[in-house]
């Protein structure tokens, strides 16, 4: 160990270690310590970082998670002692990982930091099922909300505006307030809708609805987060129902990882 260490904020993608970066393979390489979450990849986390110390930091169901400020110090103290540290994070730091504030607390302790950026769940849980977020011709947007909190009417308004594809993360408790929202502001009730869970998992599974079928569809196959939820025709593309299904089961094989 060096003497004084230093923080990697590395973003870990959707949790199959095939969407690690090579920055991010690097940086677990050089670990002494590394705090990692439950959306991260950790399985294989002892053979990536052969050297590190493992600490789970993350929200595990009948646990506390550990609050933000203390993963700040472990971040700091970890390092101040000469560590070399990994704050191993799920999918891109930036995207509401709170990985900013990591960074800035360990500025603000001297702290040297690198963001690795990730994959995020964002753009790739969706491609796991065969929907690409944009496609020529049919959405040339796509806009990704938090729904950890409900949105206020006036962010249901623009957004039920926008047009494009709409991607929903930390959505699936405040799911209903959402549809509600974009109903009540013109979003078309038959908007293609598809819930991704445990995107690139064993357990991997999409349900298909409509804006106005969503709530009910998700209660009937009792949908759990970790998901995520994406409204737009591109959904479409992912959908059974209509058109070009070949061209269809194409995309949803070319979403699955398994031959690698
Ligand atoms: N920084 C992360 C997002 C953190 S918020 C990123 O860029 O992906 C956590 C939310 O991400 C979850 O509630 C869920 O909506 C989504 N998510 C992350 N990994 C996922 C996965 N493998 N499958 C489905 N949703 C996932």
């Amino acid at each position: 160990m060096s003497d004084t260490g230093r923080v990697y904020l590395v973003g870990g993608g959707p949790g199959r270690v095939e969407l690690l970066t090579v920055a991010a393979v690097r940086a677990l390489r050089q670990a002494d310590v590394v705090l990692y979450d439950r959306l991260a990849p950790h399985d294989e986390l002892a053979e990536l970082a052969p050297h590190a110390a493992l600490i789970d930091v993350g929200k595990t169901p009948g646990r506390h998670p550990i609050p933000q400020d203390d993963i700040n110090r472990m971040l700091v103290h970890h390092a101040s002692q000469g560590a070399t540290v990994v704050r191993l994070k799920g999918g891109d730091p930036y995207v509401f990982g709170r990985g900013g504030e990591e960074a800035l607390a360990c500025r603000d302790a001297g702290i040297s930091v690198t963001v690795i950026p990730g994959v995020t769940s964002a753009v790739s849980v969706p491609a796991a099922s065969g929907i690409p977020l944009t496609h020529r011709g049919i959405s040339h947007l796509f806009t990704v909300v938090s729904g950890h909190a409900p949105l206020t009417a006036a962010e249901h308004e623009h957004l039920a505006g926008l047009g494009g594809t709409i991607v929903v993360l930390m959505g699936v408790a405040t799911l209903p307030t959402l549809t509600a929202g974009l109903l009540t502001f013109g979003m078309a009730p038959t908007m293609p809708t598809a819930i991704v869970e445990r995107g690139y998992g064993d357990q991997q599974r999409t349900t298909i609805a409509t804006l106005a079928t969503v709530v009910s569809e998700a209660a009937r196959a009792s949908v759990t987060s970790p998901a995520v939820i994406v409204f737009g025709q591109v959904v479409a593309l992912a959908n059974d129902d209509g058109g070009d299904r070949e061209a269809w089961a194409l995309l949803r094989r070319a979403g699955d990882l398994a031959s690698l």
